[in-house]
């Protein structure tokens, strides 16, 4: 009878493990940090004024109030802003 409820013991701390590392697994707490939600989060995206492709503040190249996703396209829409 001994050896039965020690089995039986395992089984339930088994499921209830399995329980909980599902559980951490589907609120991310296991997975550690997303890389693309860091990049969502706190930075603005800015659309290139050339070509629309939205960059992240850091990396866009700004003149005056505009962004541009390459020096090329700043170059670009200066030399041709009418387009
Ligand atoms: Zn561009």
């Amino acid at each position: 009878m001994g050896l039965i409820r020690i089995v039986i013991i395992l089984a339930l701390a088994y499921l209830g493990w399995q329980l909980i590392k599902a559980t951490l697994t589907r609120t991310g707490y296991l997975r550690g940090p997303d890389r693309s939600a860091n990049t969502q989060s706190g930075e603005k995206m800015l659309p290139c004024a050339r070509c629309g492709v939205h960059v992240p503040s850091s990396e866009a190249f700004q003149y005056r109030n505009l962004a541009f996703c390459c020096q090329a396209h700043q170059q670009a829409y200066l030399d041709d802003p009418g387009e």
